[in-house]
């Protein structure tokens, strides 16, 4: 092939053809609220305690890191609770790898996962990277999940995973734990569920964590780029059965978790309380935006996440450009009409809800004359 070889003439396998990378857009804004981070970063004295870590680390990096990450998966253990030893916990680059690892282990050619949409679009991509089969069933109009048309669905199609995300996203909002042990009854396969907007959520005790010493098929994901304020240290979690954890430990890629990873995020949890020192406040913040929304005139989903969806609008890539021009940037996702907006700082805040008061007044046609969800 020529060196000036484009990607179409490239022989891509056929589901990649005309497909564009994942990601919302990168944008320079004065407020950043689209991909649902923490607003606040670690204070200067965590940052130079992360960065002794990595120091130290550095010393040995002619090494490869310790393939089992034991040390860093004992504290995750320890921070999650629930009687969970470190054999029962797993960890690689953000909950994307685990949620990867999980279907390369359990789903792939001729195996099927089932969700539930509107839900997180990245379950698409890992379907289709691991040469699985997507099985979606829309949720209720209230986002709930349709018990009954699950329960036929596991029955005819017998899904070898289903994933839940919990708190959902792009609608923040929760499935009871009554539901989602209904289905660990009938799933013949894996079941995922996706927390990592759980630490967020108006009922603490709603985690399907208390649930793994019933179910050996259930994996629990966490994330320590919400709540925890780490986004940019990439590291994800599950919590499940120790067989569980043997089957990621096939197919992960060999010492997948760099030693800087493993060194800043153990100096993340021996300052759990810390980093989640302000997720009380983002989620008496998340109320007061879903009033406000209210307020203006919007439908709104009540969340249980660091998000709110809101709309609905005629034309809501025009709302997400005005606001973009105020120097808002929010995301593009969900249901048709809707905008999702992730909290951030109080004056961020403000700024978005006056950005939006503007551009709604300048344009009251924007708004479809709806009811409230
Ligand atoms: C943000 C998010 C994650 C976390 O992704 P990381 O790879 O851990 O950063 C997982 N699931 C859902 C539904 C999310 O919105």
């Amino acid at each position: 092939m020529r060196p000036d070889v484009t990607l179409a003439e490239l022989p891509l396998r056929p589901e990649l053809v005309g497909q564009q990378p994942y990601g919302a857009p990168q944008l320079e804004a004065q407020a950043r609220l689209n991909v649902n981070e923490n607003p606040y970063p670690p204070s200067p004295a965590l940052a130079q305690e992360m960065a002794q870590a990595v120091r130290q680390a550095a010393g040995q990096l002619n090494r490869y890191p310790d393939r089992e990450a034991k040390s860093l998966r004992s504290k995750l253990a320890r921070y999650l609770g629930h009687g969970l030893l470190f054999d029962q916990v797993w960890a690689a680059n953000g909950s994307n790898e685990v949620m990867t690892q999980l279907l390369q282990a359990f789903a792939g050619p001729g195996r099927r996962v089932l969700t539930f949409t509107p839900t997180y679009s990245m379950y698409p991509e890992y379907v289709r990277n691991t040469c699985s089969e997507l099985i979606s069933l829309p949720r209720r109009p209230d986002y709930g999940i349709d018990l009954p048309a699950a329960w036929e669905a596991i029955d005819q199609l017998r899904p070898d995973v289903v994933m839940i995300a919990n708190p959902n996203n792009p609608t923040g909002t929760s499935t009871p734990l009554a539901v989602l042990e209904q289905l660990l009854r009938v799933a013949p396969g894996i079941v995922v569920v996706d927390e990592a907007y759980q630490e967020f959520s108006r009922q603490p005790g709603n985690t399907a964590l208390g649930l793994l010493n019933r179910y050996g098929n259930l994996a629990v994901c966490r994330t320590m780029s919400k709540a925890f304020a780490l986004a940019g240290g990439r590291l994800g979690y599950v919590a499940t059965s120790a067989a569980i954890v043997d089957a990621l430990r096939l197919v992960r890629l060999p010492y997948h978790l760099s030693a800087v990873s493993q060194a800043v995020a153990e100096v993340a949890l021996d300052h759990a309380d810390e980093l989640l020192a302000r997720v009380d406040e983002l989620r008496q913040r998340r109320d007061q935006c879903l009033d406000r929304l209210r307020r203006l005139g919007c439908a709104v989903v009540d969340s249980d996440a660091n998000f709110c969806l809101f709309g609905r609008f005629v034309n809501r890539h025009k709302v997400w450009q005005e606001l973009l021009g105020q120097g808002v940037l929010v995301r593009e996702v969900g249901p048709p009409g809707y905008l999702r907006v992730s909290i951030g700082s109080a004056p961020e805040m403000d700024l978005f809800h006056s950005a939006l008061e503007q551009v709604l007044s300048r344009a009251a046609h924007l708004m479809q004359s709806e009811g409230s969800l």
